[in-house]
């Protein structure tokens, strides 16, 4: 390995207390979303320490996206520091936000508790450690290279965990990810040191409403049970939906393995009366219901097609139409993603593996994320298709009571992303 290139390595070896601290500053700022807090305090913190190093600075608030408000703003940081010539640029896209805390913890969730090698906190491993991760490595690596062609960015956006559309899909929109801007990508979520996320499956979010006829529940004759209908499109589902969706196989290296499949989720059902309010003490009306409404999740291979996923459900709800008098329905669509899977030989990838060989002498994983992340409006809005997720922490860890990211997972993650730096900026020769 070029002497330059070790130093590199060495050097952010040594910026281990640096790295804490600036995660424990990252996790103590409690950027919760819902609603969305703190966006502005977290993007005005990123911004004061890479201001200092150099970087040129863009605080973007995401107007009129869904959830921003002036009690709420959506606020979004990019940072980009530019080479001393013309070259590419490589973006590390992190998202600020945090999910809710929720039960069960035995340390300050927003105390970025130090103990051994690990740090607690909401957001350690999803992905404020990853964020540190890259200022870390994109600091040592413009210390050491500043010569390096092109440029490097690092931007923290807002809302991911509610869809990124007042983030990334918002910057997206703006230009912000077009192939002519950049031309890298790496998203550091938490997806284990040694693994490259290739991108994700596909979403298809719909509500199926069926109709009914109200009458007195002592003469249900005299009505239409919704729920009944609701209940053979169920029943049709298990019959013949849900082993057809178990059947399909992928060639996307979907973990965990379990999801290397179609599949479809029941996310919620109504019908009849409303739930009561909880201290209601009273009983029920005796209705027939006329109307059921079930909200269907269905995720979906880079093999099959938007358009096939929905007319599977209609073809599946005309045919208990045919079969079912009475039988009405509506088909609402809620919601779709495609997926995406960039390719193992585009160079984001390429230098990644290589990095991770160098640094951790191994060879990759490749995986592909059952759900989706923020790739989907760098492919889809920004056009721009060379882009993975790759970042330390455990993402079992994710959304879980006691999250922690382990510091030298960062730190051996921090100088894979220095590695890979140098293959796509710099002319040194990186082969052992
Ligand atoms: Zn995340």
């Amino acid at each position: 390995m070029a002497a330059r290139l070790e130093n590199l390595l060495n050097e952010i070896e040594a910026r281990r207390d640096d790295l804490i601290s600036l995660t424990q500053d990252l996790v103590r700022i409690p950027t919760l979303n819902p609603p969305g807090d703190f966006y502005h305090d977290i993007c005005v913190y990123l911004q004061s320490r890479l201001e200092r190093r150099g970087f040129a600075i863009e605080l973007i608030r995401a107007h009129g996206a869904p959830g921003d408000s002036d009690k709420h703003p959506r606020w979004n940081v990019i940072a980009r520091k530019e080479g001393s010539q013309p070259g590419e640029c490589v973006h590390f896209n992190s998202h600020i936000d945090v999910v809710a805390v929720g039960h069960g913890w035995t340390k300050d969730p927003f105390g970025g508790e130090l103990v051994g090698d690990k740090i607690y906190g909401r957001g350690t491993c999803d992905m404020k450690g990853g964020l540190a991760a890259s200022i870390i490595a994109a600091e040592a690596f413009i210390d050491l290279y500043p010569d390096f062609a092109g440029a490097v960015e690092i931007s923290g956006t807002a809302d991911e965990e509610t869809g990124g559309y007042g983030g990334v899909a918002y910057l997206a929109e703006k230009g912000y990810f077009t192939p002519e801007r950049v031309q890298h990508v790496i998203i550091p979520e938490p997806l284990n040191k040694d693994r490259i996320c290739l991108g994700h499956r596909g979403v298809w979010w719909a509500e199926i409403e069926t109709h009914g006829h109200i009458a007195h529940g002592s003469m249900p004759f005299l009505g239409d049970c919704a729920v009944r209908h609701m209940g053979a499109v169920v029943s049709e589902m298990e019959t013949s939906l849900f082993p057809m969706l178990a059947s399909r196989t992928t060639e996307m290296p979907v973990v965990p393995e379990g999801a290397r499949q179609s599949t479809l989720n029941i996310n919620s059902f109504h019908g009849g009366l409303e739930e009561p309010e909880k201290d209601f003490t009273g009983f029920p009306a005796a209705l027939v219901p006329d109307s059921c409404r079930m909200v269907i999740d269905r995720r979906y291979l880079i093999e099959e097609s938007g358009e096939q996923v929905r007319s599977e459900i209609v073809d599946l709800l005309e045919k208990v139409k045919s079969e079912r008098p009475k039988f009405r329905y509506d088909l609402k669509e809620l919601w779709q993603v495609s997926p995406t899977m960039t390719a193992k030989d585009a160079p984001v990838v390429t230098s990644v593996a290589k990095a991770i060989n160098a640094v951790m002498r191994q060879d990759p994983d490749y995986v592909v994320s059952p759900g989706t992340y923020d790739q989907k409006h760098i492919d889809r809005i920004g056009r721009m298709h060379n882009c993975i997720a790759y970042g330390p922490g455990v993402l079992d860890l994710a959304h879980q009571p006691d999250e922690w990211v382990g510091v030298t997972d960062m730190i051996d993650s921090a100088k894979v992303m220095a590695h890979a730096l140098v293959q796509l900026l710099t002319d040194e020769p990186t082969d052992q």
